[in-house]
């Protein structure tokens, strides 16, 4: 199948992302730990700006931009450099952001996603290293705002800009797009993406050819997918009545789920680039080899492991492996019991009852995982109780054991079963009746009773199998 893109769509995507894991930020010895602090704590004169302070580069955010480069496949340039971006705005106290311009440190990569149409590469333009502005709180919607707080503790974070090419052809795809980067990212430790603010897009986006609109900050993947609809709609609906599309800056405001027009676009040399006079040109060297060979096992690789190591299939393993949590999670269940086991009650059980109730992996443990899927390998509990389990975990708390015998949930002993079958026969005379006149409908009936006498800790299944050799050992 080819994916035929009707509407011509094409999504490019700009992702800043806070290389939060790092303990101070990108130019100053200032703590980057700002998500629990008070506002405006975090400050010194670098980060503020104040004249005469001279920046130092952060080694770390450097070996971090380089891993990330490394990991989206891409090409590590020999010699970099920072530039001044010029611009005021009231988030920006230096009046110019320490960014990279026409030598960014990460060039020409690639990413395979899940696209409409079977694995899609989405390639990525460049990677360049910037310090984030700090963060400006509008008092309600920014259209409508009475007035704006500021919080300088973010001012001077380090920033990792990746931008790819217009290579995604619906909001779907740019989703995946997201959602696999962000876990490539997770996987290197260079990023906590729980984090308010941590990754933040830029979308741009042209239909059918015309000029393309770019949607600013949007906070979440959700959110991205989401803007990205309403403005193919409504660069449809411009077209529909003749008009063409301009070529501007919107935002999108996540509540209302519309994109509203900003300002036109600057032209880059609005920004008045030019080499940052206090940082020196920068050269890797031989240091990238050395950061290659510590590159952890990334997503994909990972994938490929589970399906050779564990035996499961395709589904399971890319469900299993599109979280470093849920897979480290995965792992330390499958040490301690069946493998294939846990991958179908992690990946399919759990995941979906997680996902409905909009939880992480960080709200069930381990040793409740173990405990449930060994009650149900032993035969002590039916698929269906063990779900209850989980459910009541995650609903009210307790652990497996005590639900277990909060909701008699241990299956009946085979001659429990096997009298149950024996008493509803005997109870029922006119349904059994029916069954031989060709009913097969009363057979559910008797099955029904059964469950009904066993309190439903009996496997349908077998109380059926059982049901039908009694009535022909007995009944015929
Ligand atoms: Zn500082």
């Amino acid at each position: 199948m080819v994916y035929e893109n009707p509407d011509g769509v094409m999504v490019g995507l700009e992702i800043h992302v806070q290389l939060n894991k790092l303990a101070t930020k990108l130019l100053c010895g200032c703590s980057t730990d700002y998500h629990t602090s008070e506002p405006n704590t975090h400050v010194c004169p670098v980060c503020m700006g104040l004249p005469g302070c001279l920046p130092v580069l952060n080694k770390r955010a450097v070996e971090y931009a380089i891993r990330i480069g490394l990991a989206l496949n891409c090409e590590i340039v020999e010699q970099t450099q920072f530039h001044r971006k010029n611009y005021y705005y009231p988030d920006l106290p230096k009046g110019f952001q320490t960014t990279q311009y026409d030598y960014p440190i990460v060039s020409d990569g690639r990413v395979v996603i899940e696209g409409e149409d079977g694995e899609h590469v989405v390639r990525i333009r460049r990677a360049h290293m910037e310090e984030d502005p700090g963060r400006l709180m509008h008092m309600g919607s920014i259209d409508r705002s009475k007035g704006t707080l500021i919080d300088y503790n973010r001012s001077g974070m380090a920033l990792i800009e990746i931008v790819s090419e217009p290579d995604m052809r619906s909001p779907r795809e740019a989703r995946r797009f997201l959602d696999k980067l962000r876990n490539i990212l997770e996987y290197l430790d260079v990023f906590d993406s729980t984090l308010e603010g941590s990754m933040r897009v830029d979308a741009n986006i042209s239909i059918g050819g015309g000029d393309r609109t770019e949607v600013k900050n949007i906070s979440s993947h959700k959110g991205a997918e989401r803007a990205l609809l309403y403005e193919i709609m409504r660069q449809k609906n411009i077209k529909r009545r003749g008009e063409e599309v301009v070529m501007e800056t919107r935002h999108f405001d996540e509540a209302r789920g519309v994109t509203i027009s900003m300002r036109t676009k600057e032209e880059e040399h609005d920004y008045r680039y030019f080499p940052e006079p206090d940082l020196v040109p920068m050269r890797v060297g031989s240091w990238v080899d050395g950061i290659l060979e510590t590159l952890p096992e990334l997503p994909d690789a990972r994938r490929s492991r589970f399906i050779s190591d564990y035996r499961m299939v395709d589904t399971h393993a890319k469900a299993l492996t599109s979280d470093i949590r849920v897979a480290d999670f995965y792992e330390e269940v499958a040490s301690q019991v069946d493998p294939a086991a846990a991958a179908v009650w992690v990946s399919d059980v759990l995941k979906g009852e997680l996902n409905y109730r909009d939880l992480t992996i960080a709200s069930f443990t381990v040793e409740d995982m173990v405990k449930i899927i060994e009650l149900v390998v032993g035969g002590k509990i039916t698929e269906k109780g063990a779900v209850e389990i989980i459910r009541n975990i995650l609903d009210e708390g307790g652990c497996p054991m005590g639900i277990v015998k909060e909701k008699g949930l241990l299956k009946v002993e085979g001659d429990v079963v096997d009298q149950a079958v024996e008493e509803v026969l005997k109870e029922n005379p006119e349904a059994l009746e029916d069954y031989f006149a060709g009913k097969e409908k009363s057979l559910n009936f008797l099955v029904g009773q059964v469950m009904k006498k066993t309190r439903g800790r009996a496997d349908a299944r077998s109380v059926r199998e059982m049901m039908l050799e009694e009535i022909d050992k007995n009944y015929r």
